[in-house]
């Protein structure tokens, strides 16, 4: 057999979560032809070297609608091993647009997302109206897999103009929407993305339309799947609705599709949340219920001084002194008396509304400003607390007051309880993902989720197998967004391949690179340990270079593609 590509000497993780062995792969028309030990010819064979060759990652919540216009690469997913990429996420979408409307649609994504408004401006070309010319244009040229949802919130301002953030649809209107999601649908979109998140706000302070969406039109719209049998359901912010009145786990139910949603996780200033989450939906699944949240490998970790600190909002006594000038939190924060009340709202037992934990053992102090202080770095405030023998209010207050409100605190409270985390990604009842790759690119990256996982979580925490997680990350992920012909090491598969090293394999450091358009800059995390990177079978990235090749497509749902 003469093979396109042969992947050589490697450790095969096939996605099933079965175990590994020595083998190849060969690759011929951009499918796998066969595994084991094979002989034959080859146009390009690759060297595994041992390292682990497994389908490539699936990063299945994304928001690169814009950015995939100007960077086919939807970098830098595909850094760290991705080999397609989920867009149109939590309704959001730039299909389909009437060309009066497209500043309003961009300023949704560019809002709710971050990604800033002139770079959108540059960078869109806005050759289409409809949502299959926006799905044709993005195919003309594309690095990775793209697939994509049709977004709510565009399907509204699509059908009802200028009012879709302030009235209920008329019946026409409604019907609209419906025509255009049939439309997308029959284009190949994988599914239609909704949101219950009501604090995403468009730039003039309007709800975006679809968290303004009456329950009653998010029926009407999953009908469209369900009479078309096929597609998911993507839903931003569900979590709330979904323990409050089950809506996602209806939804699921009256369309027969299965629901994505955001998002299963442990956060340390609402204790045990996760569990009560995590037993909901496995009461669902064993009804036969498909609403499946999305789990998350990372951990929010937010760096503040006490000039711009946002955590003790909650508490009466600090807000408005967080609010207040410079000179007046130097005084309030060194007076007994205030000091005393600001102790004292800490320790007051947790309420729904808190924004802080009370874990002193999680707020970090991570850049002292004065050679004194110098060697506090990386100790957390409970640790200092506890040396010195005092309050941790004191200790943390004392500090910043000395450093003039200059010294830099981390605090991650999101996914900080390892048995936690370990429960929630290992469950078969959530999926993984939800990188938001291309959003809030100014701020923080979360792209490296995959290479954390195996990295940090598997590698160095060893909560599962590398087995498993592979799993997580190909077959689990792809098969739950109805992509069924890519996630598995199998003959006939599309050849979406990943090759790295699991001794070495982590998130690089973040940096900063100015590559957006109109100047535009953002936060660049790359990939340590990945070696190789193929899609459809041709190289896409060599130890993190582009190769030069395109061989990317846009990804069609199943109905379409038979
Ligand atoms: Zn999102």
């Amino acid at each position: 057999m003469a093979y396109d590509l042969l992947v050589k000497n490697g450790r095969i993780i096939d996605g099933s979560g079965r175990p590994a062995y020595h083998g190849d792969v060969g690759v011929a028309d951009g499918k796998i032809v066969e595994l084991g030990r094979l002989g034959g010819p080859a146009r390009q064979v690759i060297e595994a070297d041992g390292h682990v060759v497994a389908p490539g990652f699936v990063d299945n919540h994304c928001h690169y609608d814009a950015q995939v216009l100007w960077d086919p690469l939807c970098s830098y997913s595909c850094n760290h091993g991705s080999t397609t990429v989920i867009i149109g996420n939590c309704s959001l979408a730039l299909a389909p647009v009437k060309p009066a409307m497209r500043e309003k649609l961009a300023g949704m994504l560019s809002y709710v997302e971050a990604i800033p408004m002139d770079v959108l401006q540059a960078g869109v070309p806005w050759t289409w109206e409809t949502y299959p010319e926006y799905m044709q244009t993005i195919g003309q040229r594309l690095g990775v897999n793209v697939g994509t949802l049709i977004g709510h919130s565009a399907v509204r301002l699509y059908a009802m103009g200028a009012e879709c953030s302030d009235r209920d649809a008329t019946p026409a209107e409604l019907a609209e929407m419906q025509r255009v999601v049939r439309e997308a649908m029959e284009a190949g979109a994988l599914g239609l993305s909704i949101t219950r998140n009501m604090n995403h706000f468009d730039v003039t302070g309007k709800r975006i339309p679809a968290a303004c969406a009456p329950e009653s039109e998010l029926f009407a719209l999953a009908d469209v799947l369900r009479d078309l049998g096929t597609g998911v359901l993507q839903c931003g912010g569900g979590t709330n609705p979904e323990l409050k009145d089950k809506l996602l786990s209806r939804l699921a139910q009256a369309c027969g599709r299965q629901i994505m949603y955001n998002t299963l996780q442990e956060q340390a200033r609402q204790p045990g949340k996760w569990r009560e989450h995590l037993v909901h939906v496995e009461d669902a699944a064993r009804q036969g219920i498909r609403a499946v949240p999305l789990v998350n490998p990372g951990s929010v970790v937010n760096r503040f001084t006490m000039k711009n600190c946002q955590v003790f909002r909650s508490l009466p006594t600090w807000l408005p002194i967080l609010q207040g000038s410079d000179e007046d939190k130097l005084r309030a924060y060194g007076d007994p008396a205030t000091r005393a009340k600001l102790r004292a709202e800490v320790e007051a037992p947790l309420t729904p509304d808190s924004t802080f934990s009370k874990r002193w053992d999680l707020m970090i102090v991570a850049e002292p400003q004065t050679a004194a202080n110098r060697e506090l770095a990386g100790q957390s405030i409970a640790q200092i607390a506890e040396r010195q023998g005092k309050n941790p209010v004191d200790v943390f207050l004392d500090l910043a007051v000395d450093e003039a409100l200059g010294t830099v605190f981390s605090l991650g409270e999101i996914n900080s309880d390892t048995d936690a985390v370990a429960q929630m990604l290992g469950s078969p009842y959530a999926v993984v993902g939800l990188t938001d790759g291309g959003a809030h690119v100014q701020f923080h990256s979360n792209v490296g989720n995959p290479t954390r996982l195996l990295g940090y979580w598997v590698r160095e925490k060893k909560i599962m197998t590398l087995e498993h997680a592979v799993r997580r990350l190909t077959f689990d992920s792809a098969s739950a967004f109805g992509i069924y012909d890519r996630g598995l090491l199998q003959p006939g598969m599309a050849a979406d391949l990943v090759v790295f090293d699991p001794d070495a394999v982590q998130p690089g450091k973040e940096d900063v690179v100015h590559d957006f358009p109109n100047d535009g800059w953002r936060i660049r995390e790359l990939a340590e340990g990945i070696h190789y990177t193929v899609v459809n079978g041709e190289v896409l990235l060599e130890k993190g270079t582009h190769t030069g090749n395109l061989p990317g497509r846009v990804l069609r749902n199943a109905r379409y593609r038979s």
